[in-house]
């Protein structure tokens, strides 16, 4: 059975383009410039092969066709996007063909990932014009997730759960972090991925850095070892984290992961609409306050997923914004012993009507592996 996606139509572009352009009005900007990146990918679905030193930029503006100033070499891929195209050639002034689709004085939101040059160049053809960042100023803009982009997180995730499966019948004991998260890798694309983002393979002390990779440490018997990977598939992210044990573990470690494991799901449990983000936060870091381990989770509580696997919303103290159905974020939270071990578990979660649903249901208990 083939699980390709319901693509998305040029309508389903428009439409979007059309939200943002509004939320930018509303937000007192008088539109937005997208460079290559996430933002123009959902918005129009255009992905340059490269990304070049060329200046390639969607402007939107509220009240107007969308307009994507292109370089003339890429002018024909960048053909199927539904937008009005304004190709500029080697040798000319990008900046002077852009610069007429904005309003010289106005204040713009900019994609985070626009390179500076080019915004330097357009501050130089316009020095009146203001700019802010794209997710200071919507930060929601591409949180909610209609049906068709549902449906793909759910199959990424469900790609990842299968990675999960296979990866526990892999021999640890004896081998590298590093070719364990190798294998992690070739699940993934084997599941259907066309990218991986992550593979975290923290065995023993390694597993309390939650910034840990996977490194060169031969994994052992006796060993915690934390598993967080994703990456894209068709175009959408995935993102679990399990701990697994090698052997038997001890009376603490059983602890601390059952610890994490309550913690995970009161976070789940919380999900719904209407409460804000902080709110899952404080919920899976009152079970572990609770449990007397509260300095050692050190990190928020979770992150929003997409056409990226780290965006907003985030579930973090302070982030008063509220939940909405059809969002998508990880709840996960660790606790990281220094020197000795860590404990994460993580599920995609998304907001439905009336409560939360989550995209990644492989067990949660401390799985030993040998
Ligand atoms: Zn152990
Ligand atoms: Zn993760
Ligand atoms: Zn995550």
């Amino acid at each position: 059975m083939s699980d390709e996606p319901t693509p998305f139509t040029a309508d389903d572009y428009r439409a979007r383009m059309e939200r943002a352009a509004a939320s930018a009005a509303d937000a007192g900007l008088a539109g937005l410039l997208v460079a290559p990146g996430p933002d123009l990918v959902w918005l129009t679905g255009y992905q340059p092969t490269a990304i070049t030193e060329r200046l390639t930029l969607l402007v939107l503006t509220p009240g107007s066709d969308p307009v994507l100033v292109v370089p003339a070499l890429e002018a024909p891929d960048a053909a199927g996007a539904p937008v009005t195209l304004r190709d500029w050639k080697d040798g000319a002034d990008p900046y002077a063909v852009a610069s007429p689709l904005l309003d010289a004085q106005g204040r713009y939101g900019v994609s985070d990932n626009a390179w500076a040059m080019h915004l330097l160049g357009l501050q130089r053809a316009l020095p009146d014009t203001g700019y802010a960042s794209l997710t200071d100023a919507l930060p929601m803009l591409r949180a909610v997730k209609d049906r068709h982009e549902l449906q793909r997180l759910a199959a990424a995730g469900a790609a990842a759960d299968a990675t999960y499966e296979e990866i526990l019948k892999v021999r640890f004991a004896g081998r590298k972090e590093t070719e364990v998260a190798g294998d992690l890798a070739d699940l993934l694309l084997g599941h259907g991925h066309s990218q991986v983002d992550f593979t975290v393979v923290g065995s023993g002390p390694n597993g309390a850095n939650p910034h840990h990779e996977a490194g060169e440490r031969t994994i052992t018997e006796g060993d915690m070892v934390v598993l967080d990977f994703g990456g894209l598939k068709h175009g959408y992210g995935s993102d679990t984290s399990r701990t697994v044990h090698v052997g038997e573990p001890t009376a603490e470690e059983a602890k601390v992961h059952e610890i994490v494991r309550t913690a995970q799901n009161a976070g789940c449990e919380a999900v719904r609409p209407g409460i804000a983000c902080q709110e899952v936060d404080r919920v899976a870091r009152a079970v572990i306050d609770d449990a007397g381990y509260g300095e050692y989770f050190i990190h928020r509580t979770g992150h929003g997923i997409g056409v990226t696997t780290h965006e907003p919303p985030y579930m973090v103290e302070g982030e008063e914004r509220p939940l909405v159905p059809g969002m998508c974020f990880s709840v996960e939270p660790g606790i990281y012993l220094p020197g000795r071990f860590g404990v994460r578990i993580e599920d995609i979660v998304t907001v439905t009507e009336d409560g939360g649903r989550r995209l990644n249901a492989t067990d949660r208990g401390l799985a030993i592996v040998e």
